[in-house]
């Protein structure tokens, strides 16, 4: 995008994002690999000065003392945010999940307010051992007896689900309606009796963050933990998901990839083999030129989406399209990554081989390319491609 067409404001933002991720937050991606953990001093420092300088939980609105950027210009951000790893973006500036917004006054100050201020960590629970793609067929199970919900059911692959200090629950309170008004989210803390998290689940990438299987039994929470409304649960979630796929994925992964193949041109110029830089090989060349070709058209089409959303309009089609083409494309760009950089690139000295594993639950979370593919195709057919 022409950099004149953003605001001053927004150009800041991004310049400044810029420069404290990969002067502060990139040199630390290392350790965190090797520890499996963000070392807490260094962490504490590092999430201040993000909250200091403004830069914690930009993607809420200005209302709730989030940063109050456009889609368009928060995702420019998201790009910036993409060139490290997800859990340092997550403990330093912050993952606040936008159907917070639906939360009631009450629970506003209880949940909302502490979040944005970095203050609480949230995970959102909607997966379950028998329920992934198939989100509606849950089976965690809420009911309303003597004026408090009882939860039952288990949660699993969730993200920050060992540390948060609450969780958005997704459950069944009506097994007839299902989506279609049988489904609720609910607000419930960690120290509430009934609710244990299992166990954690490592994973192939993603080091950093844990992800953890929840359990609730006869977990009773009270009347008003009821995120939004009793049976909205379903439409809240797909209504805030379009932002979550735009920015954490699309943009993200645009991001990422944007930095792998500033490593890919470096390298391409100053590694020799007989004689000459391998850029001026034509196979290194394709692998360059394929890489950069993609990235245009990723970010070209995460751009042309913000600015639907921001026109009030709610591209679905094309938030599934961006969803499968950014995830694959970055899985495509950084193995071409390892490719031009060798031997090298398959070591742990370099960030490839981490944006190579990492890279590869962006097909799978948030619906997997699958999924995304058959709601595109279901559209296409059904109305002819409307871009
Ligand atoms: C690192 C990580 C973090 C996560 N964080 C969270 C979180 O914070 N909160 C949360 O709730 N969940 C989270 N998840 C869960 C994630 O959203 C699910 O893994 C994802 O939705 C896929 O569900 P599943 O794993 O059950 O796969 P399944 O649904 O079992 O799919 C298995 C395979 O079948 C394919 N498939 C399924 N249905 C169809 C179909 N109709 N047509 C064609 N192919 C199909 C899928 O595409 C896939 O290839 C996380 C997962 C991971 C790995």
């Amino acid at each position: 995008m022409n950099m004149m067409m953003i605001s001053d404001e927004c150009r800041m933002a991004v310049e400044t994002v810029r420069r404290f991720v990969q002067g502060k937050v990139q040199p630390l991606e290392m350790e965190v690999e090797r520890l499996g953990n963000i070392p807490p001093e260094k962490l504490a420092a590092l999430k201040q000065e993000a909250i200091a300088l403004g830069l914690y939980a930009l993607n809420m609105p200005e209302e709730v003392g989030g940063g109050g950027l456009s889609t368009l210009d928060m995702c420019l951000v998201e790009e910036q945010l993409g060139q490290t790893s997800d859990a340092l973006i997550r403990r330093i500036f912050g993952q606040v999940y936008p159907m917070l917004m639906a939360c009631s006054p009450a629970q506003r100050e209880k949940y909302l307010l502490p979040t944005v201020k970095g203050e609480k960590i949230c995970a959102m629970a909607i997966t379950e051992p028998g329920a992934g793609s198939d989100a509606a067929s849950i089976s965690t199970t809420a009911r309303l007896e003597n004026g408090q919900w009882v939860l039952n059911g288990t949660k699993h692959f969730i993200s920050d689900g060992d540390i948060a200090d609450y969780v958005i629950v997704m459950a069944l309170n009506d097994a007839e309606k299902r989506a279609r008004g049988g489904i609720t989210l609910f607000l419930v803390d960690r120290d509430t009796p009934g609710f244990s998290v299992a166990r954690t689940q490592p994973m192939m990438g993603h080091r950093g963050y844990g992800h953890a299987e929840l359990v609730f039994s006869d977990c009773r929470i009270p009347q008003d933990a009821v995120l939004g409304e009793v049976g909205g649960g379903f439409k809240l979630i797909m209504q805030s998901v379009s932002a979550i796929r735009l920015g954490h994925i699309g943009a993200r992964c645009v991001g990422m990839a944007q930095r792998v193949l500033e490593m890919m041109r470096q390298h391409a110029a100053t590694r020799k083999q007989f004689g000459s830089p391998i850029g001026d090989y034509q196979m290194i060349q394709k692998m360059i030129a394929d890489s950069a070709i993609e990235i245009f058209a990723a970010r070209s089409m995460v751009l042309d989406c913000a600015r639907d959303i921001d026109l009030g309009l709610d591209p679905r089609d094309k938030v599934s399209m961006i969803k499968v083409f950014a995830s694959e494309m970055l899985g495509k760009v950084a193995d071409r990554g390892i490719q031009v950089f060798g031997g090298y690139g398959f070591t742990k000295e370099l960030p490839l081989e981490r944006i190579y594993r990492d890279a590869r639950v962006t097909r799978i979370y948030d619906g997997t390319s699958e999924i995304h593919r058959m709601l595109v195709a279901r559209s296409v057919i059904k109305n002819g491609l409307s871009i």
